[in-house]
């Protein structure tokens, strides 16, 4: 399906991929100016933890979860200072709490036999924590000023494709698709617009082409020409 969006981007003269993207981030920015991460966080580890605990939930159960958790759990040390059980309960809520509990004990560990007991800001570094795969690195290292690539979640990878910016499936492929066209002093605020894009206008099931600003870039419009 992807593939007929950038091809359709041709068929209907929207422009090359890289001309649309400015005024695609222009007109989203104005749009959504209150895009940003939803998820609550005071430093770097609460960034690192809900980040962690965000994978198949909503921001909205990590926040509720993390406001007790935080209280209780302020250091890395903390995390190894109770059983690995009590921390499950802890945050039994978001799911997936073995595995989640597992992982970050153990990145909790690693940062403090190799980091300093600080959140690194390099991909690799962040890619070495157990539990942290390259979405997870990628939001980290964004929010901490450090952006080395372009999150890659269920709306950023359904907007790429109906904005005909990819023609992939894949997260890594569309990453690296989408890094080929954004500019990178756009690679942190670009998946934040596209994600409250998704949410408020460009539903999975029924986007709301007839409301949206980018109807005329947007090869897989419903709404027709402009
Ligand atoms: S025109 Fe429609 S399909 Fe395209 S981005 Fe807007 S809502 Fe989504």
């Amino acid at each position: 399906m992807a593939r007929s969006y950038v091809a359709e981007a041709r068929r209907r003269g929207l422009g090359r991929r890289r001309e649309r993207i400015a005024p695609i981030l222009d007109r989203l920015a104005v749009e959504h100016a209150d895009a940003r991460i939803a998820l609550r966080f005071r430093t770097d580890v609460e960034l690192l933890v809900s980040v962690m605990l965000s994978a198949q939930t909503t921001d909205v159960t990590v926040n509720r979860v993390t406001a007790r958790l935080f209280r209780k759990y302020r250091r890395p040390e903390d995390y190894l200072a109770v059983p690995r059980e009590e921390l499950e309960r802890d945050i039994f809520e978001t799911g997936f709490y073995r595995q989640k509990a597992k992982a970050i004990r153990g990145t909790m560990r690693l940062l403090l036999e190799e980091f300093d007991g600080r959140v690194p800001r390099g991909l690799d570094e962040l890619l070495r924590l157990p539990g942290v795969a390259r979405k997870t690195a990628n939001v980290v290292a964004a929010e901490l000023g450090a952006p080395q690539g372009i999150v890659v979640d269920t709306h950023v990878r359904r907007l790429s494709q109906r904005l005909g910016l990819t023609r992939e499936d894949d997260p890594v492929k569309i990453e690296r698709d989408l890094l080929r066209v954004v500019p990178g002093a756009d690679w942190h605020r670009f998946p934040h617009l596209l994600i409250w894009h998704g949410r408020r206008v460009c539903d999975a099931r029924r986007p709301r082409c007839e409301e949206c600003v980018l109807a005329d870039l947007c090869p897989s419009s419903r709404a027709g020409p402009s």
